[in-house]
């Protein structure tokens, strides 16, 4: 057993990279299970990904993009190129130690109940774990104060839907594989896999409208086959931020948007309030959605949600549409069809009206098992203790699980940034870790993460995606306030109610 380092961070994405250069004073261990930083930029992005968010909205506050007023959107691997600059920059890729797996973590510590959380580092080791080298059957142990999982959402492990028996992908002639094996695959063996094929793609969310389309590039010309999506819930798509000549932000990203939706700890006269204005969130949900049938051909394929954009937005959902993307289905590229539940017959895919569409490849671009990779890894009782007591985790300030002691959850919690979001995180737990601030009784974390829960569940019915975008200003105010920071962080009050925020309002300016 060795114990070289109080701090431990599993996963060496956008998190744990964040995680490492807040917490770099404490010499932290990084372990990650590849051979590389980036996470999902490396191990779970295709040819045509780029990034959705704004660039200057994905910044880290201390590290401006070298083009930060370019307003394409990055591709992956221009995410990582600026991850690698940074962590360069910071220092931070000396904590990493590479194709080093957390495969178990063990409780150590003194469970002795408490109405207090306790100090994050406390001078004793509470945590132990449990790390294989790739290629390698040992497990080493390590023994931590304190561990902070950055494991991500998404990748890794995919999400396989059931299938009727005799329906499933045993029955097909063809080939079937998840997205995530697509994203393994290089340009000379996707083309093989995609050119001339006819290829069925079961999902409409962002991988899905990704792969929909490289198969489009790869299927131009006479001989090129169709490739048909499968869809249960269309989703709102969006093909740039801006609407009826607007800047998207000021719909949702300003204090004056979020203004008209509920966020937690409010009060009695807020939530009132809150009634009042429902018309208003209403109306700028329904401004959106008038935009997007204006200009997205989505009644022409029977592509418009049954739900408001407003619950697309609030569960983080809201892909960016590649720019041609309608052209390539109007040219006959790519076709859609609705279906709530699907099979496999031989010769392809059976829906559930029988229609039958012939196939060479499926393609299920259905997500990921991140729950999984937790429950791999975090042991009972605190594995039961990941969702309880309302199903989602309970995260106080989108990090810590009141009920684990000494362990941090960073990129779980979501918004439109997600990079801003683990950064802000980092930086309020690198405080809490030197005894900035305390937290409050274990009673009042919960209650609070039990009402954040509780505003996502009204807010949309994809709640279970935890996700904070629409009161994600208020989010952060309660995070400064508990650093010591001032909450308006604006040089006057207009640009407060109406301008958006970004990282660059939360560098460091008090240290
Ligand atoms: C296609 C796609 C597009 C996206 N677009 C956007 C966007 O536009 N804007 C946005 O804000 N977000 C976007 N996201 C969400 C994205 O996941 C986050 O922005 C962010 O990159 C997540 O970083 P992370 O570090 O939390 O997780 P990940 O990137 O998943 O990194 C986790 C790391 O942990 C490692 N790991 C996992 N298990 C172990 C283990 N047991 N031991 C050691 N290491 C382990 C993995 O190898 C990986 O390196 C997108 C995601 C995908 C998949």
């Amino acid at each position: 057993m060795e114990n070289r380092s109080k701090i431990a961070i599993i996963g060496s994405g956008i998190s744990g990279i964040a995680a490492a250069k807040q917490l770099r004073k404490h010499n932290p261990v990084v372990f990650e299970a590849t051979g590389c930083i980036g996470g999902v930029w490396k191990h779970c992005a295709f040819r045509t990904t780029k990034l959705q968010t704004p660039r200057c909205d994905y910044e880290f506050s201390d590290f401006p993009w070298a083009e930060r007023d370019n307003s394409s959107f990055p591709s992956n691997m221009e995410i990582l190129e600026y991850l690698h600059q940074y962590a360069t920059h910071f220092d931070v890729l000396k904590f990493v130690e590479f194709d080093s797996k957390v495969v178990e973590i063990r409780f150590i510590g003194d469970r002795r109940k408490s109405e207090e959380y306790g100090s994050l580092l406390s001078g004793q080791p509470v945590w132990e774990v449990g790390v294989q080298k790739t290629g390698s059957e040992t497990v080493q142990w390590h023994a931590f104060e304190f561990v902070v999982i950055c494991v991500g959402k998404y990748g890794d492990i995919p999400m396989i839907p059931k299938f009727p028996q005799s329906k499933g992908p045993e029955v097909f002639k063809g080939k079937v594989l998840h997205t995530l094996d697509y994203c393994k695959m290089n340009q000379e063996e996707t083309t093989e896999l995609l050119k001339g094929k006819k290829v069925v793609i079961f999902g409409f969310k962002k991988s899905a409208i990704d792969l929909a389309y490289e198969c489009a590039l790869e299927n131009q010309g006479p001989e090129g086959q169709t490739c048909t999506m499968v869809i249960r819930t269309p989703r709102w798509t969006v093909p740039h931020y801006s609407v009826w000549g607007l800047p998207f932000y000021m719909f949702y990203s300003t204090r004056a948007a979020q203004f008209l939706h509920e966020r937690p700890n409010q009060g009695f006269f807020r939530s009132l309030i809150c009634t009042a204005l429902s018309p208003m969130r209403k109306m700028a949900s329904k401004i959106v959605e008038s935009y997007l049938t204006w200009v997205l051909p989505l009644e022409k394929y029977g592509l418009k949600p049954d739900h408001p954009f407003e619950e697309d937005y609030a569960s983080c959902q809201m892909p960016i549409l590649p720019e041609d993307f309608f052209s390539e289905a109007d040219k006959g590229k790519i076709d859609f069809k609705r279906a709530s539940k699907w099979g496999f017959y031989e010769g392809g895919v059976e829906l559930d009206d029988g229609r039958r569409l012939e196939a060479d490849v499926v393609v299920l671009a259905t997500g990921f098992d991140g729950k999984q990779k937790l429950n791999a890894m975090i042991p009972d009782p605190f594995r039961s203790l990941l969702e309880f007591p309302s199903g989602m985790m309970p995260l106080y300030k989108g990090t810590i699980n009141p009920l684990i002691p000494n362990m941090a959850f960073v990129g779980f919690i979501e918004s439109v940034s997600n990079l801003h979001t683990a950064e802000i995180r980092c930086k309020w737990l690198s405080r809490l870790a030197d005894d900035k601030f305390k937290l409050p009784s274990i009673e009042k974390m919960l209650g609070d993460t039990v009402e954040e829960i509780d505003i996502m569940k009204r807010t949309t019915r994809f709640y279970k995606r935890s996700c904070i975008s629409t009161f994600s200003i208020n989010h952060t105010d309660e995070i400064c306030e508990e650093m010591g920071w001032k909450a308006w962080r604006k040089s006057n009050w207009l640009a407060e109610a109406f301008s958006p925020y970004n990282s660059q309002d939360y560098a460091d300016k008090e240290d």
